[in-house]
């Protein structure tokens, strides 16, 4: 069942998701050469707790962190290690935050100085991606016009691979609710969007094939054939006019611009 947040708790879900932004820019500000996964999950948790919320992460499901950090193959779900960061490369980081009883959910991919163009480009559509689908959900389309969206863009215009495993979620009292928002499928199908449905939107693109396996530690997602994935994510609100996004982007890359460790990807 998909159940409609009322204004009141589309606030609520407002207030968790700038958190998660705001904590994100405080991993791209110390998202360095030389520092590591574990380190940033630390200053995530503190951050987090700090701020009066609890990191959604952290024991769902058993998940060990605050942090997801996937770099370079891994896709989704990687756990924060003590490897440091190397030019090159690629750092996707997804945290949930919950607060008041409401989640919130965002997902970023950062580049680690100097990264190959191919792969700059594959962020980007990724990126854009994001936008493309999120453009779709409002009053009168159905899920299945953010799917395709994303899923066009990436594949047909871009030759990508949309990972069709995971996808987005519906997310409110619960990190995960109905529905399901895969990155692929046909317009006019799924769902319909209805005023103050409150979805995560994940575009999860692999630079090769679409295949992924599940590391041993029994979490991180990487891509089969070893190729790069990027991943961005937002919490929205659905509307009648445009969508409401309630995460934002703007402070992890006022960050990313003044950080010289990180390259911008517009
Ligand atoms: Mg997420
Ligand atoms: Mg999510």
């Amino acid at each position: 069942m998909i159940n409609l947040k009322t204004d009141e708790e589309v606030e609520l879900i407002r207030q968790s998701s700038l958190l998660v932004s705001k904590t994100l820019a405080e991993v791209a500000k110390n998202l360095t050469l030389g520092t590591n996964g574990l380190k940033l999950d630390r200053i995530a948790e503190e951050f987090i707790r700090d701020n009066g919320a609890v990191p959604a992460f952290k024991g769902y499901k058993g998940f060990p962190n605050t942090l997801c950090i996937s770099k370079n193959d891994a896709v989704v779900h990687g756990i924060p290690d003590a490897k440091d960061y190397i030019p090159g490369d690629i750092v996707s980081v997804d945290t949930g935050v919950v607060m008041n009883g409401y989640y919130g959910d965002s997902a970023y991919t950062f580049c680690m100085g100097e990264v190959n163009d191919n792969i700059k480009k594959l962020i980007g559509v990724t990126k854009k991606s994001l936008m493309l689908g999120l453009s779709k959900a409002i009053v009168g389309n159905r899920v299945g016009d953010v799917s395709q969206a994303i899923q066009h863009y990436c594949e047909k215009e871009n030759s990508y691979s949309c990972v069709r495993e995971l996808v987005g979620h519906g997310i409110g009292k619960n990190l995960h609710e109905a529905p399901e928002v895969p990155n692929y499928g046909n317009r006019g199908t799924g769902p319909k969007l209805l005023k103050n449905m409150v979805i995560a939107i994940e575009p999860m693109v692999n630079f090769g094939k679409r295949s992924i396996y599940t590391a041993t530690d029994n979490w991180t997602i990487l891509t089969k054939d070893r190729l790069p994935s990027a991943h961005f994510e937002h919490t929205i609100a659905v509307s009648e006019s445009y969508p409401i996004i309630l995460t934002t982007f703007e402070w992890i890359e006022e960050e990313i611009k003044t950080n010289r460790d990180i390259v911008y990807i517009d």
